[in-house]
């Protein structure tokens, strides 16, 4: 038989509150832990005042009706074990333990035993949060997403109501990350997080996914025509600017929506789809969001299988470079030709730039197909040059992604001294759109360019936004007018033409037309003095070996222009 006063020591010396009761509910034993986990004064416990005792623990409970319905199931079932959870009003959290206590096969009494695990629940909290929220924004992540979709579907099914999934990102938040540095992209995307987080129903769901792509779950519609007054509202916290660091900032959001059950009854679908959705509002939305339609997935399949030929056209040798004659408007001499790239598909023939290269910049294909066209050219001009063919200059079209690329400048040095071309035959072409969104960042390299003897080119110009103090600063030989503002023959079109050959002028620039495809555009082009043209009027882009030809017959514009059976007002003679 263990002593009284061992016993006492044994249950003090355990780091749980310890209690003993009898088969009639009063205390038999206790240990101090246990007096001060439940806030019990010393005499009443020493008194063994039973009833106040209780009264005390109960004072302390979150939920004291469930715990004495609890104790009334033990005490009806002497023999039962139990092992829960008691929350107090305090915050704290007590696992209980309870068994019989036993002497020999006699039930006596029953002990309690209460552990004090606050801390270690507000942990496994704490990383269920981290777990499930993103931490730039609070907001649930992917994987709290998933689960309550797939928990609002549920409930859907079970009300016959329907749920929207919409998926938007921010238009042009690469440009705040490039320009205004990642610190100030963060807190667009937590500026963004808080005022949608602001206006949405209490039973919506914001995510973000990553990056800047956030989804909103809508529950609860009884049709697809709620939805929008919603979406409108959502996206109107686009309309105020967003003040980081002193900027204001504009930005937009492109949505994407898919439907339940409409479209899919699974998180996953519903999100692909909204996704694809999305994709179609980028380019198409002037409103800023698109429902899903069953169209879009076959597009984005389309689009899919021709990235993958894209990555193999380069192993397989699939381009090639198209030429097409530009003409001095001056003497009618044929002066160059541009390099148009064409993809020779296996299966579906010639596909043209339009349809590839944006494809090839998202993917960044566009730099080592880029390397391929400046190399070929570099070879033809050295060929042409061999067989003593005329020498005129090969304008390239250079992506704005190659000239951010640091051996840019290695690669047209290594062309220029392999194949020794006089770089004065090489022209590079750059979209206004492109150059003027990074004139600054470009203005090294175009200086290295000039100085290397190469011209360059600013492409469809008119249709960007020039800034006139870059147009002034930077190393630029030449203005090509985009062909839109060719053919437009309005008055409005023409007074566009007009300036930017005015401006040339003042800038003493060189002018060049494009997509000339009628004797009216070329005379209108003679009569104002632009330097030079190209167009189908003259030719379409044709293949190298076409392109020798015309060469050798040494054509020019009056051969052409009679050939149109057309006067033209020049002086014209064939010469050689
Ligand atoms: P771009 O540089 O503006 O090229 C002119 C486009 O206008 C060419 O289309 C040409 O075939 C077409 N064109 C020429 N004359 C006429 C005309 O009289 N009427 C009409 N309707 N069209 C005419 P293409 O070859 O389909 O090229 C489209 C675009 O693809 C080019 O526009 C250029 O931005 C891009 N591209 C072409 N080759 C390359 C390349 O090697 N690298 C890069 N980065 N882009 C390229
Ligand atoms: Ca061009
Ligand atoms: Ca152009």
């Amino acid at each position: 038989m263990i002593s009284l006063s061992l016993l006492q020591a044994t249950l003090e010396s355990t780091a749980d509150g310890i209690l003993v009761v009898n088969t009639e509910g009063s205390i038999t034993s206790y240990n101090q832990k246990f007096r001060k986990m439940w806030k019990i004064p010393n005499n009443i416990l020493a008194n063994k005042e039973d009833e106040k005792a209780v009264s005390y623990v109960l004072k302390n409970l979150k939920n004291p009706k469930l715990f004495i319905e609890g104790l009334k199931i033990l005490y009806s079932n002497p023999k039962s074990d139990c092992f829960d959870e008691i929350e107090l009003k305090d915050g704290r959290i007590f696992e209980r333990y309870s068994i019989p206590q036993k002497m020999g096969r006699k039930i006596i009494g029953r002990v309690f035993s209460f552990r004090d695990v606050t801390e270690r629940k507000s942990m496994e909290q704490q990383l269920l949060y981290q777990a499930t929220h993103d931490s730039l924004t609070g907001l649930p992540n992917r994987s709290l997403l998933y689960d309550r979709i797939t928990e609002n579907i549920k409930a859907a099914k079970r009300h016959h109501f329907m749920m929207a999934i919409a998926l938007f990102d921010l238009n042009r938040f690469k440009g705040v990350n490039d320009s205004l540095g990642h610190d100030a992209g963060d807190m667009l995307l937590q500026m963004v997080a808080k005022r949608m987080s602001d206006i949405i129903r209490e039973t919506d769901t914001l995510a973000r996914l990553g990056g800047d792509e956030f989804v909103l779950v809508i529950p609860d519609l009884a049709s697809q025509n709620e939805v929008i007054p919603i979406i409108e509202r959502c996206l109107s916290i686009f309309n105020q600017p967003f003040t980081i660091h002193q900027h204001k900032i504009s930005t937009s959001a492109s949505m994407g929506i898919s439907m339940f059950p409409e479209h899919g009854n699974t998180a996953q679908t519903l999100l692909k789809y909204a996704d694809s959705a999305m994709y179609y509002a980028k380019s198409g939305g002037h409103k800023g969001y698109q429902f899903y339609g069953s169209y879009m997935t076959h597009k984005a399949m389309e689009e899919l299988a021709l990235e993958n030929d894209l990555y193999r056209a380069i192993q397989h040798d699939q381009f090639s470079l198209f030429y097409q004659p530009i003409f001095d408007l001056k003497s009618g001499f044929l002066r160059g030709a541009e390099a148009l790239l064409r993809w020779i598909h296996p299966a579906k023939g010639i596909i043209t730039p339009d349809k590839f290269i944006p494809l090839a910049e998202e993917t960044g294909l566009i730099l080592p197909i880029g390397s391929w066209v400046l190399k070929t050219v570099g070879s033809q001009i050295k060929e042409w040059q061999n067989l003593g063919l005329p020498s005129i200059f090969i304008a390239v079209n250079v992506s704005v992604w190659q000239l951010k690329e640091a051996n840019f400048v290695d690669e047209i040095e290594e062309i220029i001294s392999s194949h020794q071309i006089d770089p004065s035959s090489l022209e590079i072409e750059i979209t206004e759109t492109g150059l003027m969104s990074n004139a600054e960042l470009f203005l090294n390299i175009l200086e290295w360019l000039r100085n290397k003897g190469l011209s360059l080119v600013i492409d469809d110009f008119g249709t960007g936004y020039s800034n006139l103090n870059y147009l002034n600063m930077l190393p630029v030989n030449k203005l090509k007018i985009d062909q839109s503002f060719i053919q437009d023959e309005s008055k409005k079109g023409r007074n566009i033409a007009l300036s930017i050959l005015a401006l040339a002028k003042k800038l003493k620039l060189k002018v060049v037309g494009e997509g000339v495809e009628t004797e009216a555009q070329l005379q209108f082009l003679l009569k104002n003095q632009c330097d030079e043209a190209q167009g189908y009027y003259f030719s379409k882009p044709i293949d190298r070996i076409a392109f020798m030809t015309y060469m050798k017959e040494n054509r020019i514009l009056t051969d052409i222009c009679s050939h149109h059976n057309k006067i033209i007002p020049y002086d014209m003679k064939k010469g050689g």
